[in-house]
């Protein structure tokens, strides 16, 4: 491209939560590795929980505050309360600390802001700052469309729905054939915000407004890359001309990241269970459990993952967080019996590594929420998945690991113990289906590694990106 070139600042905000957090960090770690100036603002109440994390050369954090007290942050809707707080307050701190970095010495102005979802109200502040704007979405490209276009399925009446037997009539099989580059998806596959009977849904308007606001931003960057998805990446084209596609993010940072001065996880790492892993003696035998850092499970649907892993007799490491269960509950909601059944064989953790996880040799299956940052992550370590979606672009994931990628069996909605073992059997006992997702995951392993490696279409969009930071006037 041509133009001027300039000392590139990115200043980075997402919205603060462990799946938008994580993402966001890699990023601002590979910009900083390409040489542009970083400075990532957390909230003061995570800036706390993260250990005050100390920067380095070039690479700063910073917070704000989130306008929340402790009665909102231990309220059932805190999320959304945290969302309201945010538009509300953070724009003039935001401003502000911009202004003040950028007055500094030996610090370059901010010369763009990158955002995660949920914080398009920050666009405001790239637009009073008059610098460019970027938003890190972090799903998948199929989930950003499918959210993207919520906004058409309540126009066409698809959503919300008109009474709860909708959600098990078979109303959710649906096909939706008119999402380009999207030709099988079916109505319950878009998203879990259209399983609503709520004409004023919050989630759903949020959801849609929030991804329809991505086309104030200069750019989009996805935690994807090309070979995965490309019919819809070339239909979004259309909408988005500006679209960088730069994953597998743990994959691209492992390739471009010579050094990682800190690790910054909202909760600590067990790191007892990588001891466990090295000392199961045979390879791929390991089933790794975890739903990510949000998810809620009732105590019923917890007892049958419980009861259906005990009953499958594989060796498996399970992440049970602190608040899996509804209010703070994690292990102490595990059903009476279900530790002394399974203790020669299992692994309990809080909270675990989990790219390393998923990279060590003893695993060879991962029972997920799907989630993308996990989806991409076990994808970038070539292990197949067990899918069991719940919310949001949950649904959506899991539909493309299972019929797309040949990558992933799917859990029922209704979760039964008999078949939680029945999958665990089929993926860990090395049967012709389970060969089939070993292959399957094995070539987009490599996919993953060859795009993030050099020439490869993520790291070449990387690249491309870094050049659209430092010319001035972009
Ligand atoms: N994660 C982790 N340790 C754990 C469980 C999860 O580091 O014990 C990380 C995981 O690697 C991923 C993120 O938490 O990067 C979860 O993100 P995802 O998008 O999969 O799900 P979410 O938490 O947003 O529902």
């Amino acid at each position: 491209m041509e133009g001027k070139k300039r000392a590139a600042h990115a200043m980075l905000f997402p919205f603060p939560c462990s799946g938008h957090i994580n993402p966001t960090l890699k990023l601002a770690e590979l910009l900083h590795s390409r040489g542009v100036h970083v400075t990532f603002v957390n909230t003061d109440h995570n800036h706390q929980r993260l250990r005050r994390p100390r920067g380095r050369e070039g690479f700063r954090f910073e917070s704000v505050p989130d306008g929340l007290d402790d009665a909102d942050r231990a309220a059932p809707d805190r999320t959304v309360r945290l969302y309201l707080s945010l538009r509300k307050t953070c724009t003039a701190p935001l401003v502000d600390l911009a202004r003040r970095i950028g007055a500094r010495q030996r610090v370059p102005p901010v010369t763009c802001v990158v955002i995660s979802g949920l914080v398009s109200f920050a666009l405001g502040v790239a637009e009073e700052l008059r610098v460019p704007s970027f938003v890190l979405w972090g799903t998948s490209a199929v989930g950003f469309v499918c959210t993207l276009r919520l906004r058409q399925l309540v126009q066409r009446g698809y959503t919300p729905l008109k009474d709860e037997t909708y959600l098990t009539n078979g109303y959710l099989d649906t096909p939706i054939d008119w999402i380009a580059g999207m030709p099988t998806v079916r109505l319950g596959d878009v998203s879990s915000f259209v399983r609503t009977l709520d004409p004023t849904s919050f989630a759903l308007r949020v959801e849609e407004e929030e991804a329809n606001s991505c086309a104030r931003a200069q750019g989009l960057i996805l935690n994807t890359f090309d070979e995965l998805e490309s019919d819809v990446l070339d239909a979004l084209g259309d909408e988005f001309p500006r679209v960088y596609t730069i994953g597998p993010l743990a994959a691209a940072m492992h390739r471009r990241v010579d050094h990682v001065a800190h690790g910054l996880s909202l909760w600590e790492e067990d790191a007892a269970c990588m001891a466990w892993l090295d000392a199961r003696p045979e390879p791929r035998s390991v089933l790794y459990v975890s739903f990510g850092s949000l998810a809620v499970l009732s105590p019923g649907q917890l007892a049958e993952f419980a009861w259906g892993l005990a009953a499958s007799n594989r060796p498996f490491l399970w992440v049970v967080r602190p608040g899996l269960v509804g209010g703070d509950r994690g292990m102490d909601a595990l059903p009476d019996g279900f530790v002394a059944a399974t203790k020669n064989r299992c692994f309990i953790a809080e909270w675990c590594a989990q790219e390393q996880v998923l990279r060590h040799r003893a695993v060879g299956g991962f029972l997920t929420h799907s989630g993308w940052n996990s989806t991409t992550e076990s994808i970038w370590a070539g292990v197949p998945m067990i899918c069991a979606p719940g919310f949001a672009d949950q649904y959506i994931n899991c539909r493309y690991a299972c019929a797309e990628w040949g990558i992933g069996l799917r859990l029922d909605e209704e979760l039964r113990r008999e078949q939680v073992a029945a999958h665990v059997e089929e993926l860990m006992g090395g049967g012709k289906k389970a060969e089939e997702m070993k292959r399957n995951a094995a070539v987009w392993k490599a996919r993953a590694e060859a795009a993030t490696g050099p020439g490869g279409s993520a790291y070449e969009n990387l690249d491309r990106l870094v050049e659209e930071l430092r010319v001035e006037g972009s």
